[in-house]
């Protein structure tokens, strides 16, 4: 059976990848680790309540005492770890957090991961105890920078992060990338696109230009909205995640995308024509976009 750690299961992307992964896999059990910041959301998993395969701990990723005592107690085997600060715009406003969360959190982990995985290899000399421990940390492809007109991130791309949240993510994917090449450490790294669908925070792209069209309300885009990001839904990216976990070769980085890229433009445009469709109000609702210039132009909006 794997003994899977999940930080950040509260959040949008995590709450989906747990209420997939109990789905699909018999033989699991998860620890879903969340400091329930602004983002997390109990709710979200709201019916996993009372499953004897699932166990919910309150607490910080930065927390080394808790997470050492999680690993020991729980013999974990498995960490996915989503747990971040993850809004663009947060991070221009206040860094501080993402660098704690987003990098010093990720540090604890990896820590943690080492002092209970590498020394049962290196002290018994014996082989890694069944199931073969993974460190998966999930990423973004933000840490590659803007795409341009044309063309894809591949896996080769060199690093460019543009903001404070891009800069922490590109920060922590060395980490992880070094606890293997340093300790051996048995890590996959997934750099993925922006997602959307169910449990989406209400302050990101899609959900706010839905929630605002639908009250008339102006709908924000940064700079001239040219910006182009790739789409991928949030189940889709789980389903890879799960598929990295169970196929991917140690050590290794595994883009994830839905080769939909866009621009921002364009899928506000196509949110106010669908609404259009459905809402018979009368109301055209691409007259609501408001184009802003301000420092959050330098990032793409998500
Ligand atoms: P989210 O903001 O919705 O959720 C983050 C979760 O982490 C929340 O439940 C929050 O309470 C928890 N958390 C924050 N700080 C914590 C801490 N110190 N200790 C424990 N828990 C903490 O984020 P998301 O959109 O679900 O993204 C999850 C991960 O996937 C992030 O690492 C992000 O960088 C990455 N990612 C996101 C996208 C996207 O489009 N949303 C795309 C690619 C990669």
């Amino acid at each position: 059976m794997r003994r899977m750690l999940v930080t950040g299961g509260c959040g949008f992307i995590g709450s989906n990848f747990i209420r997939l992964a109990l789905e699909i896999l018999s033989d699991i059990r998860i620890i879903n680790l969340d400091k329930l910041t602004y983002a997390g959301n109990l709710a979200n998993l709201k019916e996993l309540e009372g499953d004897q395969r699932y166990r919910f701990v309150h607490g910080d990723i930065c927390d080394h005492a808790l997470i050492e005592k999680l690993f020991a107690a729980e013999q974990v085997d498995t960490v996915v770890h989503f747990a971040a600060e993850s809004h663009v715009d947060r991070s221009i406003d206040g860094p501080a957090e993402f660098i704690q969360t987003n990098i010093l959190g990720t540090f604890t982990l990896l820590e943690a991961a080492r002092k209970a995985w590498v020394s049962w290899d290196t002290k018994t000399n014996l082989q890694s105890p069944a199931p073969s421990p993974r460190f998966l940390h999930v990423s973004t492809d933000e840490v590659y920078g803007s795409l341009g007109e044309t063309g894809l991130f591949e896996e080769s791309t060199p690093y460019d992060p543009r903001s404070p949240y891009s800069a922490s993510k590109a920060s922590s994917d060395h980490l992880v990338s070094a606890y293997h090449h340093t300790y051996g450490l048995p890590v996959l790294i997934t750099n993925c696109s922006n997602n959307y669908g169910p449990y989406h925070f209400p302050e990101k792209l899609i959900p706010l230009i839905i929630n605002n069209a639908l009250n008339g309300k102006d709908l924000p885009v940064y700079g001239d909205g040219k910006n182009v990001r790739d789409w991928l839904y949030v189940v889709d990216h789980c389903t890879a995640i799960l598929r990295v976990l169970q196929k991917g070769r140690i050590g290794e980085t595994y883009n994830v995308g839905g080769n939909s890229e866009k621009q921002n433009i364009e899928v506000v445009q196509t949110i106010c024509d669908i609404l259009d469709e459905k809402v018979t109000d009368g109301l055209p609702r691409r007259s609501l976009i408001k184009l802003i210039f301000d420092l959050r132009c330098i990032d793409d909006q998500k």
